[in-house]
């Protein structure tokens, strides 16, 4: 895609997923979940993750934040639900080698590729990592434990 598409569609995708978010719910039979804040913009999310074996069976989150940070998670959700934990991990390090601008695969990227939109706005990548972090460290633990993008 070329900037100027990415950037007309980074903000069509923000403004439909901010305002319609997708799997925006609290999970009361989640098996990980984390709280991940981000101090600089007032963003707090809480991600719910339920797995099967290695398969996310279903994924959520709740809480407040800016456009891009719930636009952002809504995304995630949407892409994530249905991957195993190995295709997940492949997504998230191609998500963030996108916000570092190293070189990405589109393929695996598919439509996570509008987020490198935010790249536009320095100040509010944290707030396209957010979700993303919070997913992460969610995977990792079985306890509730919060992420402080910092
Ligand atoms: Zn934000």
């Amino acid at each position: 895609m070329s900037e100027s598409n990415i950037r007309d569609l980074y903000q069509q995708v923000i403004m439909d997923h901010n305002k319609k978010p997708r799997n925006f719910r609290e999970m009361l039979d989640a098996n990980h979940l984390a709280h991940g804040n981000n101090p600089l913009c007032g963003d707090a999310l809480v991600v719910f993750v339920k797995m099967t074996g290695d398969v996310i069976e279903d994924l959520s989150f709740q809480g407040s934040g800016c456009a891009i940070s719930v636009a952002s998670a809504s995304l995630m959700t949407e892409i994530l639900k249905g991957k195993t934990l190995e295709e997940a991990e492949e997504i998230y390090q191609q998500v963030h080698k996108q916000m570092t601008n190293e070189d990405v695969d589109p393929a695996i990227l598919g439509k996570l590729e509008v987020l490198a939109g935010v790249r536009e706005f320095p100040a509010r990548v944290k707030c396209a990592t957010l979700s993303w972090h919070t997913m992460h460290t969610a995977m990792e633990s079985d306890h509730d434990i919060s992420v402080t993008t910092e």
